[in-house]
């Protein structure tokens, strides 16, 4: 059963999009999904029904993938501009309801930079949320992104790391035969574990100590993974700490679209209960479910509301 709340549950990986991007989108067969179509573009109404069901007080949105990664530069920024204005929009009828992580165009590094800073300091945005791999399958951890890394340390804001499909090369050697694979079966997973390895490699938590990142899916295989990647990635010394030490102090996860006890467990005894956040994945997840899975955990009533709502009130300073 559903204890009553002591704090208000947050759920932070929940999506919208808007009708000019998702047109962009490719690939997407939205005949066979339109109970996701329309709740993704239903900005009031059945989502905060469902909110109410699961007795979730407060989403923190974010566009569906890819957002504007992919188009070229002047659309990109164009439309994802356009996403956080709606986004900002949907706040304001109900603020007691949702808040919000940006958008960004990263193929003009310098513009998405700006969009951050402008989202945040004029629509009180609480991060940004960035989906796999940029336009021409450029990877975060080249140094034409780190101006984001910068102005998100300045700010103080953490960046929403969030899957979308592998790079053309990857998807085509590991996944033609199954392409079924190339997504949230496994695909998404490896992609953004990936990405995050390639960030901790590559020096940026020196350059900026205090650049914070949330990773979905409780930790995209991380967790269960650290402690052979930290024995023998430590080894390499281009970087100043531990592999263990980033994971742990420059991330946080949460635990949307995988509701797994086990997984929760292993997530909890590696990177600690003050670092794991609700999240849903609404509408591709259902807010009962994700609300069940917290409450029926083998975890502290005090833990479970560190993860219902505590730990993103500190983070996102709701
Ligand atoms: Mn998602």
């Amino acid at each position: 059963m559903i204890s009553p709340p002591i704090q208000k549950v947050i759920a932070i990986e929940e999506h919208f999009w808007i009708p000019q991007l998702r047109e962009t989108y490719t690939g997407l067969d939205l005949e066979t999904a339109p109970a996701f179509v329309s709740r993704l573009e239903d900005y009031g109404s059945v989502r905060i029904r469902e909110m109410d069901e699961a007795g979730i007080d407060i989403q923190v949105l974010s566009h569906a993938a890819p957002a504007g990664q992919k188009l070229a530069v002047d659309e990109s920024i164009r439309l994802s501009r356009k996403a956080n204005d709606v986004l900002s929009d949907i706040i304001s009828v109900n603020p007691a309801r949702f808040a919000g992580f940006a958008a960004l165009p990263t193929p003009d590094p310098n513009a998405a930079a700006d969009e951050l800073e402008r989202t945040v300091s004029k629509y009180g945005f609480k991060g940004a949320m960035l989906h796999g791999v940029s336009a021409g399958d450029r990877f975060l951890d080249e140094k034409q992104f780190w101006v984001i890394f910068e102005r998100a340390e300045a700010l103080d804001v953490p960046i929403y790391l969030h899957p979308a499909t592998p790079p053309t090369a990857i998807v085509e050697t590991y996944f033609k035969d199954y392409p079924e694979m190339s997504r949230a079966g496994w695909g998404f997973t490896m992609d953004t574990a990936t990405q995050v390895y390639r960030l901790i490699m590559s020096g940026v938590f020196d350059r900026y100590p205090k650049l914070k990142f949330i990773i979905g899916h409780l930790g995209e295989s991380i967790p269960f993974s650290l402690w052979r990647s930290d024995r023998v990635l430590s080894r390499f010394g281009k970087v100043k700490h531990r592999f263990r030490d980033y994971f742990c102090n420059n991330f946080y996860i949460t635990t949307s679209s995988n509701f797994s006890q086990a997984g929760l467990i292993c997530s909890v005894m590696e990177i600690g209960v003050d670092r794991i956040l609700f999240a849903v994945d609404w509408p591709f997840m259902s807010n009962t479910d994700g609300r069940s899975f917290i409450e029926n955990a083998l975890i502290s009533s005090d833990d479970k509301q560190k993860i219902l709502g505590l730990n993103a009130q500190r983070l996102l300073r709701m």
